[in-house]
């Protein structure tokens, strides 16, 4: 019995969710199982099996279910969205204490699925895998992948690519999106049920306060504004923040076009449908705002007697949690353990000579911290084409005292480079999983020298530049 399964969401009102099987598969194989991720969460790797995984044979104790949800997409209202090509299994609470979904993604048409084949390419499950792992291991919050398998099957997209389900595992899958589908049908109790569900599973603090709901909205606000703010400091673009891809727990969730950025600069986008930037680098944090402000508005029929002054009290929450996690982060990546208003200067001004010079933002830091040991800054310079600029910010910076102990622990040295996710996608098109094993376990440990590996530091030579990232779907 790999699951030790208790179900709080099945346990809904019915109009939540629809009771629906996923699809067998034609020959499921397993690609990855995350036996690391199952021992924390409390699952017996032992007895997955690829039959599981695909959802060929359904494991004892799952119920599984599409849950509804509702979005904003790219800021477009669409009243019915929900799990169109996902299935939760169940849920797990792990030796931590910690509920968690256990979902299957790629498993076939729901009652949501609309025009979709409800199945995931190979290439945005691989993906999805590295990223989210590369993400937890970096310290975000973030959904996390406990197995790729195959399914044997060719599905249509550009053209034929192998077909995968990814085994998901989340806090929970309630998003912004699963409270604006019973806000836009007026189901007001559906709403108060939906609250209590994620009161006592993800802020139980809240269930103290006078105004519970109203707590649980500021510490989901905080926690959003949070997490862009991280985002930001290792430079992940989400890609397509819309309010059903924002999870309620403030775990990174829903890796489609995502991507972390080579050369800074503030305005990039790499999602092929992302044609008006809404989901820029530097736009993530009003994006996030705008998400919480339709979270907010949705909770409105529950939020006590003055939900506008309710929803304004906690939407203000959002520009200092984002500000005061930002520029501290940032403090930190240039060794600097302070947040004043001099030092958010210091860092904006970094921001724009970085932006001028084109450089690489991870391996500028990697260089500054190793200038900070030797005492050169040979390297730091040759990196930009402005400079003079960068080096009177030096001097500046100089003054402050950089800790480079502090700067090695914020500053990842490997990140999951667009160019190699596309070497792993393309090899593994073609059968090949060695490049996906090795950049996994290389992004395993982000912080860490790895002599061995060296090349992965590195930033793509022209010709490797991935201009833009697709969803997959
Ligand atoms: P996403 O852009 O991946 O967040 O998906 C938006 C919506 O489209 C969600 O309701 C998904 O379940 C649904 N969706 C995405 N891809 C597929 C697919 N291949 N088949 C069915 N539904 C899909
Ligand atoms: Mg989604």
């Amino acid at each position: 019995m790999p699951f030790n399964f208790d179900n709080s969401y099945a346990r809904l009102p019915k109009r939540f969710y629809s009771n629906q099987q996923p699809t067998p598969v034609s020959a499921p194989s397993v690609v990855k199982i995350n036996h690391r991720l199952a021992v924390q969460i409390g699952v017996d790797a032992d007895s997955l099996s690829a039959a599981i995984l695909a959802g060929n044979m359904i494991p004892v104790g799952a119920e599984p279910i599409a849950t509804a949800y509702a979005g904003h997409q790219f800021g477009g209202w669409n009243p019915q969205l929900g799990d169109g090509r996902a299935i939760l299994l169940g849920e797990v609470v792990g030796p931590d204490g910690v509920r968690r979904d256990i979902q299957l993604k790629g498993s076939g048409q729901t009652m949501f699925s609309r025009n979709g084949d409800g199945r995931a390419t190979l290439g945005a499950v691989l993906r999805e895998y590295l990223v989210s792992e590369a993400m937890a291991a970096l310290g975000l919050p973030t959904t996390r992948a406990l197995a790729v398998v195959t399914t044997g099957e060719q599905i249509m997209r550009d053209g034929y690519e192998p077909g995968a389900i990814l085994t998901r595992v989340a806090q929970s899958h309630i998003r912004v999106g699963t409270f604006q589908f019973y806000y836009a049908r007026k189901d007001h109790e559906g709403l108060q049920v939906l609250a209590d569900h994620v009161i006592a599973r993800h802020y139980s603090e809240a269930a103290e306060a006078d105004n519970p709901v109203r707590a649980m909205l500021d510490a989901i606000v905080v926690r959003q504004a949070e997490l862009v703010a991280r985002w930001m400091l290792v430079g992940f673009i989400h890609g397509v923040m819309n309010t059903d891809n924002s999870a309620i727990s403030g775990e990174t969730i829903d890796y489609g076009p995502c991507a972390f950025m080579d050369v800074f600069h503030p305005e990039t986008v790499f999602s092929s449908i992302d044609r008006q930037g809404r989901y820029a680098w530097n736009n993530q944090p009003e994006m996030a705002h705008w998400n919480m402000a339709q979270l907010a508005q949705a909770l409105g029929p529950v939020l006590g007697e003055d939900a506008d002054i309710e929803a304004e009290g906690a939407l203000a929450l959002f520009a200092p949690a984002f500000s005061e996690t930002f520029y501290r982060g940032f403090a930190a990546k240039i060794g600097v353990d302070t947040d004043t208003a001099e030092l958010r200067e210091l860092v904006t001004e970094l921001m724009g000579i970085l932006a001028q010079g084109s450089v690489d933002f991870t391996l500028f830091f990697r260089h500054l911290s190793a200038g900070v040991r030797t005492g050169v800054f040979a390297d730091v310079k040759a990196m930009f084409t402005n400079v003079e600029q960068i080096t009177a910010w030096l001097a500046k910076w100089d003054t402050f005292g950089a800790d480079a102990a502090l700067m090695q622990k914020v500053n990842p040295i490997f990140i999951p480079r667009n160019h190699r996710i596309e070497e792993v996608i393309t090899a593994a098109n073609n059968g090949d999983l060695e490049p996906f094993e090795r950049l996994h376990t290389v992004l395993g440990h982000p912080y860490d020298e790895q002599p061995e590996n060296a090349e992965y530091e590195n930033a793509p030579k022209p010709e490797e530049i991935v201009q833009a990232t697709f969803c997959g779907t």
